[in-house]
């Protein structure tokens, strides 16, 4: 993938799509693979804004259903198995455990009804079976375990997704049907014509300052929580239509149980998570309203504490602390502006075209994207919504087996069968391509740190072919590294130093 900047001012496109997060990937995938002509312009890097900090679970919401929001709870069941479907290496089926306490405000006879109907709910897009679960079926998981007052618990399937490397392999298919994509660059501005119609944007590539006008017949943006931001360079003084949120989540050194929890808060009855991560457990998360600026959005002391104490009261024979924290992240989401408590407010989305005839598309889950970039196709550039794949006909970059052995292909690479193993998990079928770099240079076989068995060809890679800019970009969004524990600290010199030495 080409970052190719001058391509942007020198064609007119059907579409510009303002925002590289899940949703406006999305977008420009099902676009361009409908034939239409396509640029994807992100500010920072893809995925680099809430698309790179959520939970990273694509699930059907099992707490929505206490609001009665049974279509929402369908229709993002129906999307996981699809994404399931289509990228199994970066989407795993995984089973929950919710504990019931005996003065919990959610009694168990109310959890059992709630997976069962979960289960219902998802009919031929399950992924798992729940089941009902005793005390001790309980401790088997989580020895931890506070057993003052433990009554039961169920269990239920979900899955854990890699939300960075989705996003990409978004942008990596738009790019396959034509598209221009270019991170780093921002719309500063919309272009209008004579009636006020916003014909196209002005935007600046953050790399170089260079300033350019790119022109197409649609706009459609999606900027997450930076959505009010570009409805008011539209027009100013407009009504705030979000109300953002802010989560944090914190990854703890060690892994608790090999199973997920969903528990409730002591302190506000809301639900948080602890969940295996990449060996380790990912805590989270906040939900508190924000008012900033989504730019300088950052993990306080109090959300870190609030996270600490909460785990600490479910699972008290570990002694949390600050010290065991490997790293925290905070994202904010973009939910539509409703009133009450944060957590109970509808994570549905919303798709709004103003009289500039510009598209604004906010709110919705991470789950629920294919959907929703449908649905904006569809309503947006009706001339090509009949080209729209069915849904369970998702296609990713790296979707599709391997038809060959992998030992066989790890003799022919001369790597071990671990390795072509682990790239496979990342890569899906294309992770020949990140070997075939390693041809004929051994170096690049070479693990980057010995915190994980990356190798340096993949650094070259996120560079070459993912559109890398940065050491940030490939320590956290392509190959993860920032969420390890690493005992050396070596990773981001170790990359900087491939990226030196292979330019
Ligand atoms: C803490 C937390 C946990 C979550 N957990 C889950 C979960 O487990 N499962 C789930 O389904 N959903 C989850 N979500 C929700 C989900 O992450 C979001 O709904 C989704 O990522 C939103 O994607 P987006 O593309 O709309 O926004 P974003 O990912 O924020 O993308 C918007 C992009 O627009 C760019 N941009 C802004 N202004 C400009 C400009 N002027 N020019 C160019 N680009 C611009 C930004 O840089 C950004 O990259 C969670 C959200 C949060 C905050």
């Amino acid at each position: 993938m080409i970052r190719d900047i001058s391509r942007l001012s020198k064609n007119k496109f059907d579409l510009i799509v303002v925002g590289g997060g899940i949703n406006g990937a999305a977008i420009a995938n099902l676009a361009a693979s409908c034939g239409a002509s396509v640029a994807l312009l992100e500010k920072g890097d893809f995925a680099g804004g809430t698309s790179s900090k959520s939970t990273k679970l694509l699930h059907g919401g099992i707490r929505y259903l206490e609001n009665f929001e049974f279509d929402l709870v369908h229709e993002s069941l129906r999307e996981r198995f699809i994404q399931w479907q289509a990228a199994p290496y970066l989407v795993k089926p995984m089973p929950f455990v919710i504990p019931v306490y005996k003065n919990d405000k959610r009694p168990l006879w109310m959890m059992q009804l709630g997976v069962w109907l979960y289960d219902l709910l998802g009919g031929k897009y399950r992924i798992g079976h729940h089941r009902f679960l005793s005390v001790a079926d309980i401790t088997s998981r989580a020895p931890a375990i506070n057993l003052d007052g433990l009554v039961g618990g169920v269990e239920y399937f979900d899955a854990q997704m890699d939300d960075a490397r989705l996003c990409l392999e978004n942008v990596l298919m738009a790019d396959l049907h034509g598209a221009a994509a270019a991170n780093y660059v921002e719309v500063e501005s919309f272009i209008k014509d004579n009636n006020k119609r916003a014909v196209g944007v002005k935007a600046r590539d953050r790399l170089n300052g260079q300033q350019m006008d790119i022109f197409a017949s649609k706009i459609i943006v999606t900027a997450g929580p930076w959505s009010d931001e570009l409805i008011e360079k539209d027009r100013p003084r407009s009504v705030k239509r979000l109300r953002p949120t802010k989560g944090v989540h914190i990854v703890y050194r060690g892994e608790i149980s090999s199973s997920a929890f969903l528990l409730q808060s002591r302190q506000d009855k809301r639900i948080f998570f602890v969940i295996p991560f990449k060996g380790n457990t990912l805590i989270g998360t906040t939900d508190t309203d924000y008012h900033q600026s989504p730019d300088s959005v950052k993990v306080e002391e109090a959300d870190v504490q609030y996270l600490l104490q909460e785990a600490g009261r479910v699972f008290p024979n570990i002694n949390f602390n600050a010290s065991k924290i490997i790293t925290t992240f905070a994202g904010l989401r973009p939910l539509v502006a409703d009133k009450g408590d944060p957590s109970r407010i509808s994570r549905k989305h919303d798709i709004e075209t103003n009289s500039s005839g510009i598209c604004f598309v906010m709110g919705g889950k991470y789950t629920t994207y294919r959907a929703i970039a449908e649905e904006a196709v569809r309503k947006e550039m009706p001339s090509i919504a009949s080209r729209i794949p069915y849904g369970e006909k998702y296609v990713l970059y790296g979707s599709g087996g391997c038809n060959e052995e992998l030992k066989i292909l790890s003799q022919r690479y001369g790597v071990s069968l671990d390795l072509v193993r682990y790239l496979q998990g990342i890569y899906g079928s294309r992770f020949g391509d990140v070997l075939n770099i390693a041809q004929g240079n051994d170096l690049l076989k070479e693990k980057i740190c010995s915190c994980s068995s990356a190798i340096a060809a993949q650094v070259v890679y996120a560079r070459d072919v993912e559109m890398a800019q940065n050491v940030d970009d490939i320590m956290e969004r392509r190959l993860e590294l920032s969420y390890l524990d690493c005992p050396t600290g070596n990773c981001r010199r170790a990359t900087e130093e491939i990226l030196r030495a292979h330019p």
